[in-house]
């Protein structure tokens, strides 16, 4: 017979020189306990505010206009795709995404080496700001603008510069402009802004990329592209193409409702789109979100019908504030935003009132989600009963 080891010394040394004379008795070791070290940097980060569920009141429906999430429920063609990919979802996604960047590659006509994918367009833009900044390094953007970006911005350790919007809630790209130093990685336009609504418009971009230094990359946030209607708008594939430092940043969560799925991607030019493949955790973007992302695409036509109706409701709801006498900020994405500043609390409150639950903005504003017939409707009948001065 084999003889057994005896307890390895690589054991005994393990438990520390107190404890050996107290061998066996379990007692840790008589030691200050530190704590584990964090990075200072997660100090600096804020805590994300997600639009709060619905909440229910009795005899009334009650709705979500929170988040900017579709309203309507899967397509039945997207939904068989993901039920039958369910059955897999023992192996692993695939990696590289190669049938969706494939899919995309086509519909948007963009060299599939352009385009990287991850969980959500919030996941793209992570790995946008791991590759890209050292800790230090500048992230401009406009403020208010969308949650997520100082969260991103700051969780890499990098500084969020932030540029206040105008008086009309538009991007000031002139101030942005200014704001460009040398430690400035990349700036940030979101357009449609999230909060406020309105677009960039194609001549002030153009004048402000002329501006910006060409080695400073410039993400054109087109989550809500779908949506827009205005003729100035810019078309961000076209300016991409044109300039190498421009990046496009896209989703599958609003227009095309997959948002619980989680995927979005950019457009980016070889170099930046290589490296945010490679800042990309592995596996990310899941085997049910790919599938149900292509079968999107393949059935736009159907989702395009949907669009169009909430933009005719988004249109009818503006006509009618307007009338009412609100100065809502033109708005191009799925929603609209009430500038009411310190008084945004208690609009939130009529509304949640109403069975609306809104998304309040600290004391900027509120902004809603354009929805059901009905659900636009109470918005409506909260706006015109809110006492104004
Ligand atoms: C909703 C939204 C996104 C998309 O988020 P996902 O991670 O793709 O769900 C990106 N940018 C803005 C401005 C948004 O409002």
């Amino acid at each position: 017979m084999t003889e057994r080891p005896a307890a390895s010394t690589a054991d005994t040394a393990s438990t520390g020189t107190t404890d050996s004379t107290t061998s066996g008795s379990g007692s840790a070791p008589a030691r200050e306990p530190r704590p584990v070290r964090l990075r200072g940097a997660l100090d600096a980060v804020p805590a994300y505010v997600a639009g709060k569920p619905a909440a229910a009141t009795p005899g009334v429906t009650a709705y979500k206009i929170s988040s900017n999430e579709n309203p309507y429920p899967p397509l039945p063609s997207v939904l068989d795709v993901v039920r039958e990919g369910a059955a897999q979802m023992n192996r692993y996604p695939d990696m590289g995404v190669s049938a969706l960047t494939e899919a995309l590659a086509q519909r948007l006509a963009v060299p599939a080496a352009r385009i990287a994918t991850g969980p959500g367009s919030v996941g793209v833009l992570g790995q946008i700001i791991t590759a890209l900044c050292d800790p230090g390094d500048e992230v401009v953007f406009a403020w208010r603008s969308f949650e997520a970006y100082p969260i991103l911005v700051s969780l890499a350790g990098a500084a969020p510069v932030q540029v206040p919007l105008t008086s009309e809630a538009r991007h000031d790209l002139d101030a942005m402009a200014d704001a460009v130093t040398e430690r400035t990685k990349v700036v940030l336009v979101c357009t449609p802004n999230n909060p406020t609504g309105p677009s960039v418009r194609t001549d002030e971009l153009e004048a402000f990329l002329d501006r910006v230094p060409t080695d400073v990359l410039v993400v054109l946030d087109e989550a809500y592209l779908e949506f827009v209607t205005s003729e100035d708008a810019p078309d961000a594939l076209a300016i991409h193409r044109a300039r190498p430092n421009v990046a496009v940043l896209r989703t599958f969560s609003k227009a095309y409702g997959l948002a619980g799925l989680r995927v979005g991607y950019a457009v980016a030019h070889e170099p930046v789109a290589e490296a945010l493949r490679k800042a990309a955790i592995p596996f990310g973007v899941n085997s049910l979100a790919q599938a149900a992302a292509i079968a999107s695409l393949e059935a736009f036509d159907e989702l395009q019908q949907r669009v169009d109706e909430l933009v005719a409701e988004r249109a009818r709801v503006v006509a009618e504030l307007t009338k009412q006498g609100w100065d809502i900020p033109d708005t191009d994405a799925n929603f609209v935003w009430f500038g009411v500043g310190e008084r945004a609390p208690e609009f939130a409150a009529a509304c949640q009132a109403a069975g609306l639950t809104v998304r309040p903005y600290g004391t900027d504003g509120v902004r809603a989600t354009i929805a059901e017939r009905e659900a636009n409707d109470r918005l409506l009948e909260v706006a015109a009963a809110f006492p104004r001065d």
